[in-house]
């Protein structure tokens, strides 16, 4: 097979194009570091596990980031802000309205589809001239030493040989880097999955989030573009299957009689996809010279829309401490981007807010999911604790807007 062994040294390398993985190269853009992307599946590829027909619930914090990054011009004709979140318990008394104005903000966050998110990332990361794409392509071998990281990857029946001072494991929850290195990771099942798609409901939905509590589970209509909604409805697996097997028709009337007529009768319905949910957490955050982020470093349970969120804060923080590390001056260490000293202070400072996010997340599903009369009771009153004590509400809406915790400079609204 043919080795191709032209200059191949870079700064960073990123393995993995997903959300993650792109976001970080694009934060990156136009900076005096080398970045290679190494991505398995192309945009448009039906297996691309990344950019698919899901919807990302974009935190105000998130909405900062991208901002500072340059991307949010480009992102916001795709995304549908979202106003109001009204939360509810099916059956029982319990409800809290979040909304922009209590909280002072242009809206409490986005909606965008991944693959319009997907391909404005790729636009960017195509264009910027210090950034190379490989892809597809998949990393077949990975060393270290104390100096630098070298991976070898297959693109096509090419052979590549790639270093670099710092690599980044981008890859998702089968992280092939992880294995590589032998870190492990805790995995929590849920025993629950995800189905979604998207509808289109006969009342505008004025750009207001749902997240309705059901005794099988969690179920969030989300505001779309085009008044649709997208929809992510939380099911056992069998409940799941039932649900994806019957036709349109039937599906919108199981559906309508889940969440009501809030948003009048349920019209159109989009493909339906199904999801796995379980809470996962890596061992550890860096080794050598490789960093974690995204969902290869944590995954939690979509309920409340924390998942990428949270990855842009890794990279919000990552991408400042490798940008401050190549400005400092010459020296032995200095300007090592993937020095001990940067990961061992990127995983110290990204701990608190990882901790809280599982915490938040897994709470809410465990109090949320299930018809136990007494925690039914429970959460009702929380739901109404919520609603009428102006601290608790702000704390809540903070952590969905993605403010709570260390803000980086990108989370501030400065640029790197
Ligand atoms: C149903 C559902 C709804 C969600 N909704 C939200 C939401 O509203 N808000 C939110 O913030 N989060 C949400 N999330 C979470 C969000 O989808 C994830 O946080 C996000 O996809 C993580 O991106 P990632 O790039 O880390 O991983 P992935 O999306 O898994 O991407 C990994 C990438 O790496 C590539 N790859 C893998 N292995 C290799 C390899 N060896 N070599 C090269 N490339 C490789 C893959 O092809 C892929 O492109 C949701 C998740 C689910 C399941």
């Amino acid at each position: 097979m043919p080795e191709n062994k032209i200059d191949n040294y870079f700064d960073l390398i990123i393995i993995g194009g997903g959300l993650a993985g792109a976001s970080l190269a694009c934060a990156l853009k136009d900076t005096a570091l080398k970045i290679a992307v190494i991505e398995a599946h192309e945009l448009s590829n039906d297996f691309q596990p990344s950019y698919d027909d899901r919807t990302v619930a974009l935190s105000y914090g998130s909405r900062c980031i991208f901002d500072c990054m340059g991307l949010w011009s480009s992102l916001e004709p795709h995304a549908e802000a979202i106003d109001t979140i009204h939360i509810s318990d099916r059956g029982h008394f319990g409800i809290t309205r979040l909304t922009k104005e209590q909280e002072g903000v242009e809206a409490l966050g986005y909606v965008i589809e991944n693959k319009r998110l997907g391909e404005q990332l790729y636009e960017t990361i195509t264009s910027a001239s210090n950034i190379t794409l490989f892809c597809p392509a998949e990393l077949t071998v990975l060393r270290q030493d104390d100096k630098q990281v070298t991976v070898d990857i297959l693109s096509g029946d090419t052979h590549q040989v790639l270093s670099g001072k710092l690599l980044v494991a981008a890859d998702g929850n089968n992280s092939q880097v992880m294995q590589m290195l032998n870190i492990g990771s805790s995995r929590k099942n849920y025993d629950q999955v995800a189905l979604i798609t998207n509808v289109t409901p006969g009342k505008k939905h004025n750009n207001v989030a749902y997240e309705r509590f059901t005794d099988s589970g969690p179920l969030a209509f989300l505001p779309m573009p085009g008044n649709r909604c997208s929809v992510v409805w939380t099911l056992s697996p069998e409940q799941a299957d039932y649900l994806y097997a019957l036709d349109e028709t039937d599906f919108l009337n199981q559906l309508q009689q889940r969440f009501g007529f809030r948003l009048g009768q349920l019209k159109k319905v989009g493909a339906r996809h199904i999801y796995p949910l379980f809470l996962q957490s890596a061992a550890q955050m860096v080794q050598g010279r490789v960093a974690i982020i995204g969902n290869a470093a944590h995954s939690v349970h979509p309920v409340a829309g924390q998942g990428f969120n949270l990855a842009l804060r890794d990279i919000a923080l990552l991408s400042e401490l490798v940008v401050d590390a190549k400005m400092v001056g010459t020296g032995k260490t200095a300007g090592d981007i993937g020095g001990q000293a940067l990961l061992q202070q990127y995983a110290r400072l990204r701990e608190q807010d990882i901790k809280q996010v599982y915490r938040f997340t897994d709470t809410l599903v465990r109090t949320f999911s299930n018809a136990i009369t007494p925690l039914a009771h429970l959460r009702s009153l929380s739901l109404f604790l919520v609603d009428i004590l102006p601290d608790i509400k702000h704390q809540l809406a903070n952590q969905s807007m993605g403010l709570n915790g260390r803000l980086t400079r990108l989370g501030r609204g400065l640029r790197l």
